[in-house]
């Protein structure tokens, strides 16, 4: 998107959006970059799956959104940054009332981007998000659900221009994002989501990055309500929101960069992750002449740079 359309008509009023992450320290000429303006960060994939329904097609010539299916709590994410103008959390499977938007699309988020645009998520298990909270670009909103007129779990996803329902697949493939196959973009691109209940290897580098920030978690792989705990402080710490999911946002905040001679919870993350492809590594958080070597294997197999160095590239390509 061209910057300067951003700037059309803003001029120095106060505007209460928030910042998209993208551009949030980006000086635009006519804006008071001290107040809460309204730019438009990068446009996130609001989840991943398969396109199960389409806008407006000649077998559903009124279906103002494109349906993206994936199993009951997948992560759904903000598409852009903005400000939360409407949550729905009393339907059920088969709730035939109508929802926020003409529909009956069940459990739903309903958010207000810049340039007049809103976007809108429905059929939803749970949301994770009020009404009035500033969201980010990829922030987790919401989980995946089948609330309402449904026949599965699936994200009915729309864009609204003013009003008016435009087709959300071409609208985001124009932002260079494919509807549920393309890694959310907004706050760094390419992170994955590490939240309350799940159990992975991912989880055990982030309880270790925590540690290294100071906000002790226990490295089980588990991230429970301790985990989140420290999470949400590592987060207010950030100046982030504290929400306690460690996503695109939080991630580039959250990683340290690892070399030959690290030592400590730092180390320990990096060699999980590297673990994590193959490395079988000894997690010592020693990050001597084995680790580095294995950090280059890894760096070679993925076509990064090979310098042993876990930089934010490597650590992206490592989660
Ligand atoms: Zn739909």
């Amino acid at each position: 998107m061209n910057r300067h359309e951003n700037t059309g008509g803003i001029g120095r009023r106060r505007l209460l959006i928030g910042l998209g992450a993208g551009l949030a320290a980006t000086a635009l000429p006519g804006v008071a970059t001290a107040e809460p303006t309204l730019l438009a960060g990068a446009w996130s994939n609001p989840a991943y799956g398969t396109i199960t329904s389409g806008f407006r097609t000649p077998s559903r010539p009124t279906h103002s959104g494109t349906d993206v299916a994936n199993s009951q709590g997948t992560a759904i994410w903000a598409a852009n940054g903005g400000t939360v103008v409407g949550v729905r959390t009393n339907s059920y499977p088969g709730d035939t009332r109508p929802g926020l938007l003409p529909g009956r699309t069940g459990n739903a988020v309903l958010i207000e981007h810049h340039n007049g645009y809103r976007t809108y998520y429905g059929h939803l298990y749970s949301a994770s998000v009020v009404r009035g909270q500033v969201v980010t670009a990829g922030q987790t909103i919401a989980k995946m659900g089948t609330t309402g007129n449904s026949t599965g779990p699936h994200l009915h996803f729309e864009v609204l221009a003013n009003g008016s329902p435009i087709n959300p697949y071409t609208f985001l493939a124009n932002r260079g994002i494919t509807l549920g196959r393309t890694r959310p973009a907004g706050g760094g691109g390419g992170w994955p989501s590490v939240e309350n209940g799940e159990r992975s290897e991912v989880a055990r580098v982030v309880q270790h990055l925590l540690t290294a920030h100071g906000h002790s978690a226990v490295a089980d792989g588990y991230f429970g309500s301790a985990s989140v705990a420290a999470a949400k402080a590592f987060q207010r710490a950030e100046g982030l929101v504290a929400d306690g999911v460690i996503g695109p946002v939080s991630w580039p905040h959250l990683i340290i960069d690892v070399k030959q001679g690290s030592r400590g919870s730092s180390a320990k993350a990096a060699q999980v992750a590297l673990n994590r492809h193959g490395a079988g590594l000894v997690v010592d958080g020693d990050f001597g002449s084995v680790s580095v070597r294995a950090a280059r294997n890894f760096q070679s197999a993925k076509g990064l740079v090979v310098d042993g160095y876990v930089g934010p590239l490597t650590w992206r390509t490592l989660v």
